[in-house]
């Protein structure tokens, strides 16, 4: 686990001195190229000295409708002012968009923060003083998706050990129709089945909870409000397929969350839950918690394997996928944590129950996460197939008073943005795909009248852009040909030959591109020309932004 030594040289020295990877290399006896090139991938991991306290702002998405920018600006000025030794950098989102804008000091994250608040915390850290821990509180009620009152939480895995019915699981599984609700969508019944039926002995159980996605917050609450359901669907996963070894793997920034698993692990290592013989059956199975080294390519489910053997995390070609190749190169069940939830739930209330929990033929329910304009922010929990409108306007509060919304996103930059008139569309796979768009992971994010779609591209490919990890050219370069053009546009500096280019890198960037991040990454800019075409081409050919946003000079 080479991160947890980069963390404890980092904690240690503030940056990761050369002398000191040089020692790491002949301890590990890894070439020291190897390690420098780990280490330099991260974000998270510095190699020169830097500031003595570090602040990111977020500026995507949520943060930059919710005033980022300006908090940004706000915050250098003052430390300009102090001339002190305080490092001021923007960052990728940091999950809570909820609380929008967000922000870290010394990687402490403080939501729905102003500059003046900022400063009074990068003032304490450089004094030296400890920094505070911001409480954050969740709505008391159950969610709908926990079967269990808290006495008789992990019936399903005790039914299960008893009958050691695991065949029947998989059946369960196929009947429900779950899929995989960290965006892809595939069936886990099938996945689990093709993990059960693989050769080896050797086979793995991970939990993503990775989210990194602008808008996307769900699993942060899943977590934090009922890890037990997560935990137990992937020691049901485990049992099923015949793995001994999972990995909860988890962002860094979810510090809270990480502490509620851990401690949902401990409390199932004491009541035989996990370990070497499950509940008396004489099966193994072991769970450990794997907190990322950062980035948002890390979600990826190849990279988030390769961010687990300690490599840069790049995403592999695909095939072989996990299933047959996975973790170490062996079978591995990676499930988002929303997904691993849905299954105890199923196995206790039953597929009929299940499938009667959503609207208009889709099945059970499926956490959102709703951000920007809107006047209550939140995730919610809804019967899937609920109609768009009823969570944005009804559930969320729809946009500020005095306006009306213009467009939304609903899965955060991958899906790109819808106009209002679009929030009649139900919200499952089946009804979002059918109208060209998806579901993705329920990553919603409004934005009102007065919003310059133009500029909210611009922001999301920006995203992308940076995030992107280099490996495919048509990713690395085309993210940033497209922030090129789409910053002339909105300078007043488009030329009409623009449309052709944009179009080009979109086919590229589709056909050529390893992983999703790449293949979405034109779905922001290709949305807004679809439903937006006169607002950009206002800028193109009549050098204005219509809503005033874009700097046009
Ligand atoms: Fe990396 Fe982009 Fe290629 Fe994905 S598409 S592997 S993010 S370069």
């Amino acid at each position: 686990m080479i991160f947890d030594d980069f963390r404890a040289i980092q904690r240690q020295f503030g940056y990761l001195p050369a002398d000191q990877l040089q020692s790491l290399s002949r301890k590990k006896s890894v070439p020291l190229y190897q390690i420098n090139r780990v280490a330099d991938f991260y974000p998270h991991f510095y190699l020169t000295p830097q500031p003595k306290v570090a602040v990111r702002v977020c500026t995507d998405m949520t943060c930059h409708l919710r005033g980022a920018d300006s908090l940004l600006e706000d915050v250098k000025r003052r430390v300009g002012a102090t001339g002190s030794d305080v490092g001021v950098k923007e960052c990728s989102c940091l999950g809570q968009c909820d609380g929008a804008p967000a922000v870290t000091v010394n990687d402490h994250v403080y939501r729905n923060i102003d500059a003046a608040q900022t400063e009074q915390l990068f003032l304490k850290a450089l004094a030296g003083a400890e920094l505070p821990e911001q409480e954050h509180h969740y709505p008391e009620a159950k969610p709908k998706s926990d079967p269990y009152p808290a006495d008789a939480r992990y019936g399903a895995l005790r039914t299960l050990a008893a009958s050691r019915d695991f065949t029947g699981v998989v059946a369960t599984l196929k009947a429900s129709g779950l899929s995989g609700l960290g965006g892809a969508g595939f069936p886990t019944g099938m996945k689990w089945e093709i993990v059960r039926n693989a050769p080896g002995d050797v086979k793995y159980v991970v939990c993503n909870a990775d989210e990194a996605e602008p808008g996307t917050i769900k699993d942060r609450y899943i977590i934090e409000k009922m890890p037990h359901v997560v935990v137990e669907g992937m020691i049901i996963a485990a049992l099923v397929t015949g793995a001994t070894k999972g990995y909860f793997y988890i962002r860094h920034e979810y510090e809270h969350p990480e502490h509620r698993i851990r401690e949902e692990i401990k409390y199932c290592e004491q009541a035989g839950l996990l370990g070497t013989d499950i509940l008396g059956t004489g099966l193994a199975f072991n769970l450990e918690v794997f907190v990322s080294p950062g980035g948002y390519i890390c979600g990826e489910e190849t990279a988030l394997i390769e961010a687990i053997e300690g490599n840069r995390s790049e995403p592999r070609n695909k095939p072989p996928f996990p299933v047959i190749e996975g973790l170490w190169h062996k079978p591995t069940a990676l499930n988002n944590v929303e997904t691993f939830a849905n299954v105890p739930q199923i196995l206790t209330n039953g597929v009929d129950w299940y499938k009667s929990q959503g609207e208009n033929g889709a099945a059970g329910f499926k956490f959102v996460g709703v951000s920007g304009d809107v006047v209550n922010p939140g995730i919610f929990e809804i019967p899937m197939g609920t109609v768009a409108s009823d969570v944005i306007e009804g559930l969320a509060g729809g946009a500020p008073a005095g306006k009306k919304l213009k467009a939304w996103a609903p899965s955060g930059p991958s899906a790109g943005y819808l106009p209002a008139s679009m929030m009649n569309l139900r919200l499952d796979f089946k009804s979002m795909s059918a109208a060209g768009s998806m579901l993705g992971s329920g990553a919603i994010v409004a934005c009102a009248e007065g919003r310059c779609m133009l500029d909210m591209a611009l922001n999301s490919i920006r995203f992308f852009r940076n995030e992107s990890c280099g490996k495919c050219v048509p990713c690395r370069v085309g993210s940033q040909k497209m922030v090129d053009i789409l910053i002339g546009w909105s300078h007043g500096k488009g030329t009409p030959e623009d449309f052709q280019m944009v179009l080009d890198i979109t086919e590229a960037l589709k056909l050529t591109s390893i992983c999703g991040l790449g293949q979405f990454a034109h779905q922001p800019i290709s949305t807004v020309m679809q439903y937006f075409r006169e607002e950009v081409e206002a800028h193109v050919f009549d050098k204005r932004c219509p809503e005033n946003v874009c700097p046009m000079r």
